[in-house]
């Protein structure tokens, strides 16, 4: 284990204890040996779960986080067995759908042909949203820090590169999805993918919202005590930055990045073509002309 006395967001020295609890008290141990099946070694139990609040820009932040060997054991051992085919079955249509708005969204934000669109997935896990953007015709680089992933992204077609190759200023999306909950330097590596982005370009951060734990937390229920769910948005060891909406704004800030706002016009629109003028009669009429009143030679069969 390491120490951060610093925030990794806003690198403020100003930090405050908002929660302790040490890993060999039973809230904690029940944690470990229910969500890592049994993997969990002792390695943490002479530790202590705590989290420091930022004075400056409010980030909540775990300040005892897993050094080098102790990531490898956590992430290669304990963590539940997230294979390409369990993840695989395990995904639904609405999730596929809320990827599929979210590609269509951005190719409309930029207006350009989406072949133009050079797209950087950081930590695209097993590349559900790459093959997504892919699929629209995006060009798609990927990071992604596990073997296995990397190779699966690779047989997919993502072009896999590394953080501390990254060229500058060439993407104009970078999509980082459940990412920086786990860093233990999110600003540095925050930096870094701005070197990347292009001038006009935009980041989506999405993060677990932390702060409904981090309230029960702050007024004494223990982390034993927590939902599931909610004990997710702060797991020890794992999500060691615990955001919420004004927090994760001002880690934008740090490196000059602001919220974009999009209308329901645009989110809409994304999701469906039904609200641009341009697309309006085609969304609406192809599936009549295909399908309600059928005199076209699209068809789909099946047996009589
Ligand atoms: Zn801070």
């Amino acid at each position: 284990m390491k120490s951060r006395t610093r925030c990794p967001a806003c690198l403020s020295t100003s930090v405050t204890v908002a929660y302790e609890e040490p890993y060999r008290g039973a809230g904690i141990q029940g944690y470990l040996k229910t969500h890592y099946e049994g993997r969990a070694t002792a390695s943490a139990d002479a530790y202590t779960f705590r989290i420091g609040r930022c004075g400056d820009c409010g980030l909540a932040f775990q300040q005892q986080v897993p050094d080098d060997e102790l990531l490898g054991e956590l992430y290669n051992h304990w963590v539940p067995s997230t294979g390409l085919e369990r993840n695989h079955r395990d995904y639904n249509l609405d999730q596929y759908r809320n990827l599929a708005e979210q590609v269509p969204f951005v190719i409309a934000y930029f207006g350009l042909p989406p072949s133009q669109l050079n797209v950087l997935d950081f930590g695209f896990g097993w590349a559900h949203f790459a093959r997504m953007a892919m699929g629209y015709g995006c060009a798609v680089s990927g990071i992604e820090l596990s073997a296995e992933r990397r190779s699966h992204g690779e047989s997919v077609g993502i072009r896999v590169v590394d953080l501390e190759e990254l060229p500058p200023q060439q993407y104009r999306f970078i999509n980082a999805e459940q990412v920086f909950e786990h860093l233990t330097e999110p600003r540095q590596v925050l930096e870094r993918l701005m070197a990347s982005l292009a001038p006009d370009g935009i980041v989506k951060i999405n993060v677990p919202n932390a702060v409904a734990s981090l309230k029960k937390l702050g007024r004494g229920t223990g982390f034993g005590d927590l939902s599931p769910d909610e004990q997710m948005t702060v797991a020890p060891l794992e999500h060691i930055n615990a955001f919420c909406a004004d927090s994760l704004e001002a880690f934008g800030k740090t490196v000059g990045l602001k919220p974009l706002r999009p209308s329901f016009r645009q989110l809409y629109n994304s999701a469906s073509g039904l609200l641009e003028p341009r697309t309006l009669a085609r969304t609406l009429l192809r599936p009549v002309y295909r399908h309600v009143y059928p005199r076209s030679t699209f068809m789909y069969f099946r047996r009589a």
